[in-house]
């Protein structure tokens, strides 16, 4: 097992118009690591004037007439593949900087955080290079119709700390590939990774005022999200803010892609074998901390394999390699913060107090001074309490009894909530017709990952689009239609 040293990185601009440029304000963020509970950097906070100097310069970026937007795929594919080469130079560094700042082992960071920047940003250079911009369509009146894709304009893009690299980039590359410009404003939690990427931009020549960053908290992102020169907002956070990010777009009538919280479901058939597939049950259930937003934290085991699945799922949280996220060997690291560690908490009392039996975990590890919970498995959940209905955000399951498939699937229905799930069977035609009754935006058999190359987000308050696949790039894109009236005969 390899351990890797603990960073100290300091940042003393912002990374706008493709220049360095001193904050306007003064206040610093400061980030400390939360498994050694040591500083470990400090950027500056940026403020309502930055915002306003970054998206001036991604409004000039986007409206100049030979700029990004007027470019053709072709070439801006040349300048992504560029930025994706130069973010895969990065991609230990990312991997170690989002590590130390949030927890996640770095096993997970590097299988993810690293390479999916690069990955992505090819992926949507190469397909906006497949697409027809000008489409020609015979009418039904006579004529012809052409419609063109064009890029929306200027994004407001804000993201979370959970996968800080991942999340930013499902907004990046589908929105740089399509013509658009962007402010992005990373979480407080996770700003040193995002300089990261400022550097990748740099090196990568891409033109100035294209990306434009600035670091700070709710109220700048909220700055951001009603700023009069923004065209479309794309967020990823929790359900609470995206509804109020989507009150206000919807008073402005801007458009916004909201990927919000998740409360999703594995839903456990009465053949299924989940002793051979514990490596796929950790990443459906507990990866990243048990902070990945489409986790199943709610566990449908029938009558016939209760006691079996609560063990099965007792040995595995029991069985997890607990400690320094640094560390190769670690699986579950500490969570992200004080107050993430306090919330989780205070779940796992509350799941106490509503009646439900602690099966495994439910408290600290020995010996780490790190924001650490032990992962934990509640059993005898009622499927209406507050740990079976409301996101915890940690490495909390609930495990809840089913009567019949119908009933499984009402009960997986049965929150506010509709993004990821899984359904465990060793017949996958069986499995397949019960995932077609789920309300979810994804849902896996047996395993699941977000695949950039298929769409994903939520339904019901799970949010609102789509991102990854073609249909991700579409977000970003208006649409036009240009009537063409039929040659006069003769
Ligand atoms: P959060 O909503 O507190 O913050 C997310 C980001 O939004 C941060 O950058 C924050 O500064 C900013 N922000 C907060 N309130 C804002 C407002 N009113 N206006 C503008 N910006 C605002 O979420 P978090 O704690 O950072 O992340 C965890 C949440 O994110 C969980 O609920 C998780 O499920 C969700 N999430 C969803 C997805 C998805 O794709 N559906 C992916 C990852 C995380």
């Amino acid at each position: 097992m390899s351990t890797v040293a603990e960073l100290e990185v300091t940042y003393d601009t912002l990374y706008i118009g493709g220049e360095w440029v001193p904050p306007t304000g003064s206040e610093r963020i400061t980030i400390t690591s939360p498994s050694t509970l040591q500083q470990i950097g400090s950027v500056p906070d940026g403020t309502e004037q930055d915002i306003d100097v970054a998206v001036t310069a991604a409004r000039r970026a986007f409206d100049d007439p030979s700029g990004w937007s007027r470019w053709s795929a072709e070439q801006r594919q040349e300048t992504l593949n560029k930025l994706a080469d130069a973010m895969d130079a990065r991609a230990e560094d990312s991997a170690l900087r989002t590590s130390s700042q949030n927890g996640m082992p770095v096993a997970i960071s590097r299988a993810f955080e690293g390479p999916f920047p690069g990955m992505v940003l090819r992926y949507y250079a190469d397909l906006a290079t497949k697409q027809d911009v000008e489409e020609r369509r015979p009418g039904l009146l006579g004529g012809t119709s052409i419609v063109r894709r064009t890029p929306i304009g200027v994004v407001g893009a804000i993201v979370p700390w959970n996968f800080p690299q991942a999340i930013t980039f499902l907004k990046l590359a589908p929105l740089l590939a399509a013509g658009c410009t962007v402010v992005l404003k990373p979480s407080p939690e996770t700003t040193l990774d995002a300089y990261t990427i400022a550097e990748a931009a740099e090196a990568a020549g891409v033109p100035a005022g294209v990306i434009n960053i600035v670091q700070g908290g709710r109220e700048v992102g909220a700055y951001l999200v009603q700023h009069p020169g923004i065209d479309k907002v794309s967020f990823t956070g929790s359900t609470a803010a995206g509804r109020k990010i989507g009150e206000v777009c919807g008073r402005l009538l801007r458009p916004v892609t909201l990927e919000l919280g998740g409360k999703s479901a594995a839903i456990v058939l009465d053949d299924a074998d989940l002793v051979g597939n514990m490596e796929a049950l950790f990443g459906s259930m507990l990866i990243n901390n048990g902070q990945t937003c489409w986790l199943n934290s709610r566990i449908l085991a029938p009558k016939s394999r209760y006691d079996d699945v609560v063990e099965t799922l007792s040995a595995l949280a029991n069985g997890v390699t607990i400690g320094n996220p640094l560390d190769d060997g670690t699986q579950i690291g500490p969570l992200v913060s004080q107050v993430q560690r306090e919330r989780v908490e205070g779940y796992i009392q509350k799941g106490k107090d509503e009646g439900a039996r602690v099966a495994a975990g439910g408290g600290r590890p020995d010996g780490l001074d790190g924001y650490f919970v032990q992962p934990t498995i509640f059993a005898d959940v009622d499927r209406n309490s507050a740990i079976a209905q409301e996101e915890i955000f940690g490495p909390v399951l609930s495990v809840i009894q089913y009567d019949d498939e119908d009933d499984a699937i009402a009960i997986a229905n049965g929150t506010e909530y509709g993004l990821g799930g899984t359904v465990w069977t060793q017949d996958q035609e069986r499995g397949l017709a019960v995932a077609r009754r789920v309300q979810t935006g994804s849902i896996g058999i047996n395993h699941y990952v977000n695949d950039p190359a298929a769409p994903f987000g939520g339904v019901k308050s799970s949010g609102l689009g789509r991102e990854l696949g073609p249909e991700g790039l579409a977000h970003y894109q208006a649409l036009q239609t240009v009537y063409l009236d039929p040659p006069a005969a003769g």
